[in-house]
């Protein structure tokens, strides 16, 4: 279904994250006909460009971002058509007026809606939306998209969302967490709450204990100087793996809307067991690529990639709990990190084992089942169980496995999550987008880790680039009888 008309306003519209992501998403939604004639993509940024010179610049993006056999040169020139730029610096107040001109001047109606995406640093949100304001840009019909990182801790995140804040009303702010679009995540709520076989079974009594691991092979390449500010836990831990988390934790809404799934997310982050300067030693675990061989290539340390010595984190494992009726007891590991043997983002919910062994004398091996929830990459799920192997000997017990995975099972592509969200914003749907409430609760979790791994005694542990991290994060689950689960 068409969304309505809308001028898209994308801050930051020469970057990378624009011409990687958002411009190839806008493309492949136009291309399924759901932009409707009067859909502008209003690209602002420093870049001394034209409307001719942005159209150029966003069409050799697109042939390079988009899949070739998605690439149709009709929708091409419609996208392109669509698109305008205008220069300006966002701090200087004199060039606004272009913004302005360009905004009034061949929008589809007085009250169309504006989308203003902010992908530049998150330091310019405040005065943007104060300008926005300022000039009379942000009307009844308006949404912000605020790109990640919300502040840097829970300080810097409340200032950030009060100077969005004295300008858009909470429904139209749209904090993005793009792993929230990802089919299967969005699955993952289907899954637990369109069935009834899986929910009995979802609590401390028959799950023994809950792992979420983002990894990625890459590392820090380009992004260096800006991810050395910031580091593993505040650029995946606060906002990916705790919103993977509070999807697998959370109670059932009443029904799912926009504030009743966010309720139940705030719901779990305020139920985690806060974390002491003890607990912090004991349960997280940070650590630091060395060199060492990613991809079947030799991989350079961190600090050869950023330049200097640094005590950043690539890697994060940490032990935690969910403290109320449903998981108390239910450790939850999560582990995220740069430069390891993978690229892989799982969810894997591990039950208990038979409470009687029935087969004690058969031949085989059986293990507990686990239930494999992977966000990427081939989405899919995959659950472990053990069957008999067939044989007219006696009992041979073998692990086997379901699987259901998107491609196969739907026999069409998973749309990017930035398509999904992007048609969202403009439909005003919140649901998928993080509130004030969550994003400050999070970073009111992660809070006392980022105090404790600021003393001059703490240090990353070196783990060579190409494996699965240091060896205490092995630890942190041999010590309670468990290990990480390597592969799906
Ligand atoms: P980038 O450096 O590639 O591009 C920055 C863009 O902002 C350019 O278009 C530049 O002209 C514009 N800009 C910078 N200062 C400006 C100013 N004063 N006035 C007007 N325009 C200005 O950055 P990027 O990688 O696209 O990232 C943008 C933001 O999105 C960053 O905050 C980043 O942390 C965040 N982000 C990026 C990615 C990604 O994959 N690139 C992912 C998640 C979040």
């Amino acid at each position: 279904t068409p969304v309505e008309p809308c001028d898209f306003t994308v801050f930051g519209g020469t970057g990378d994250l624009a011409l990687r992501k958002l411009l190839p998403a806008l493309y492949l939604r136009d291309r399924d006909g759901q932009l409707p004639d009067g859909f502008r993509i209003v690209g602002v940024s420093r870049a001394e460009a034209d409307d001719e010179g942005y159209r150029v610049m966003v069409e050799a993006a697109l042939v390079e971002h988009v899949p070739s056999d998605e690439l149709d040169a009709t929708v091409v020139r419609r996208l392109l058509g669509r698109l305008h730029h205008v220069t300006l610096d966002v701090e200087d107040v004199a060039d606004w007026h272009r913004l302005h001109e360009r905004l009034k001047d061949g929008a589809a109606s007085d009250d169309v809606i504006r989308v203003f995406y902010l992908a530049v640093a998150p330091a310019l949100f405040g005065p943007i939306c104060d300008h926005l304001d300022q000039f009379g840009l942000a009307t009844e019909r308006s949404r912000v998209v605020l790109e990640k990182p919300v502040g840097t801790d829970l300080a810097t995140a409340r200032a950030v969302n009060e100077a969005v804040g004295r300008v858009f009303d909470e429904s139209h702010i749209f904090r993005i967490d793009h792993y929230l679009g990802k089919e299967s995540v969005q699955n993952l709520l289907v899954t637990r709450f369109a069935n009834t076989f899986l929910e009995p079974l979802w609590n401390s009594h028959w799950v023994d204990h809950v792992q979420i691991t983002v990894s990625e092979s890459l590392g820090v390449g380009e992004r260096g100087s800006y991810y050395d500010r910031s580091g593993a836990l505040r650029d995946m831990v606060q906002n990916h793996l705790l919103q993977l988390l509070c999807l697998v934790a959370m109670e059932p809404p009443t029904y799912v809307d926009r504030e009743t799934v966010r309720d139940e997310k705030l719901k779990v982050l305020q139920a985690l067991r806060p974390m002491t300067p003890d607990l912090v030693d004991r349960d997280t675990v940070a650590g630091q690529y060395a060199a060492g061989l990613c991809d079947g290539a030799a991989a350079p340390s961190y600090a050869d990639e950023v330049g200097h010595t640094s005590d950043t984190e690539t890697f994060v494992a940490i032990k935690t709990e969910v403290q109320n009726w449903r998981w108390a007891g239910v450790p939850f590991y999560l582990r995220t990190g740069k430069r390891m043997s993978e690229r892989l983002s799982e969810i894997v919910v591990v039950f208990k084992e038979p409470p009687h062994p029935m087969f004690p004398h058969s031949e085989g091996t059986s293990e507990a089942n686990r239930l494999h929830i992977r966000v990427q990459p081939d989405e899919g799920m995959r659950l472990h169980m053990t069957a008999k192997e067939p044989g007219p000997g006696g009992i041979r017990l073998r692990p086997v496995s379901l699987d259901l995975s998107y491609a196969t099972a739907f026999g069409q592509r998973s749309p990017d999550a930035y398509e999904r969200l992007l048609m969202d914003v403009v439909r005003g749907n919140t649901t998928l987008f993080m509130r004030r409430d969550e994003v400050e609760a999070a970073w009111t979790w992660v809070a006392p880790i980022l105090e404790r791994w600021s003393e001059p005694t703490h240090r990353p542990r070196r783990y060579p680039a190409g494996t699965h991290g240091p060896f205490a994060a092995n630890t942190l689950l041999e010590r309670d009888g468990r290990s990480w689960q390597e592969t799906g």
